[in-house]
């Protein structure tokens, strides 16, 4: 499978990149995860948006939703769209409002995962994780059952020791690396120490440090994980429209 960076910064867009927002393809099906400000410009540049299967949700903070009602309003307004397409969108049912507002006749379609249960997605199996994150939300495992190739996602969260088990063996980690490791007070995204330390414990493959702050150092983000392995991982930032073969 392939990923591509669509956005990658937490909290707002800034100097050309948006926030959260990630597409998956396998086999000619399309998934977009989040889907963050200015991931509507950017997908336009990687494929067109009309092509896209679905798109699943880890939770309802703006940096990860802010495009969804223009991407509603996309997909209403082409009016080359067979009739009958509509973008089935999943997301989580423990916020209701946000949850109905997903649906938008003719055009998106709300649909609610079930995080207790697996999920079956064109051709992957997704399984889910609630974080430590003041509103719900879910870590996403996704398997691509037709080569056993594994991605996991962090979404937004604070470290905690059950991470470390939906990020086993995975061969490309993404992580909420939203801080340095010097970060002190109330925390409710990681740090490069705790990311860095989840990945070597986790014995993933590969990781990428994403939802990383506007002004960043990245060559810093990176040194500072790479002191917490114990192992030798790959480590890198994401950046816009970075593509990586799962
Ligand atoms: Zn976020
Ligand atoms: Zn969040």
């Amino acid at each position: 499978m392939k990923l591509t960076v669509l956005g990658y910064l937490g909290g707002y867009p800034s100097h050309g990149g948006g926030t959260s927002s990630y597409l998956l393809e396998s086999n000619g099906f399309k998934l977009l995860i989040d889907f963050g400000s200015g991931a509507l410009l950017s997908l336009e540049k990687v494929t067109d948006p009309l092509t896209i299967d679905a798109m699943i949700l880890t939770h309802y903070h703006n940096d990860h939703i802010a495009d969804v009602g223009v991407m509603q309003y996309y997909w209403q307004l082409h009016a080359e769209r067979p009739k009958e397409a509509v973008l089935p969108i999943y997301g989580h049912r423990e916020d209701i409002q946000h949850f109905d507002s997903l649906e938008w006749s003719g055009a998106t379609q709300k649909v609610a995962y079930k995080p207790e249960e697996k999920l079956n997605l064109g051709p992957y199996q997704i399984t889910f994780m609630k974080t430590h994150h003041p509103v719900t939300a879910y870590a996403l495992r996704i398997l691509e059952i037709k080569t056993g190739k594994i991605l996991v996602f962090t979404a937004d969260s604070a470290y905690f020791d059950g991470l470390i088990d939906i990020c086993q063996d995975a061969d490309l980690l993404i992580t909420d690396t939203n801080f340095f490791a010097n970060k002190v007070g109330q925390k409710w995204h990681m740090t490069t120490f705790e990311t860095g330390r989840l990945a070597s414990q986790a014995n993933v493959k590969r990781l990428l440090l994403s939802h990383l702050p506007e002004i960043a150092d990245q060559d810093r983000l990176v040194q500072e994980t790479i002191q917490a392995l114990n192992k030798p991982i790959q480590v890198q930032t994401a950046k816009t429209r970075l593509a990586i073969e799962i």
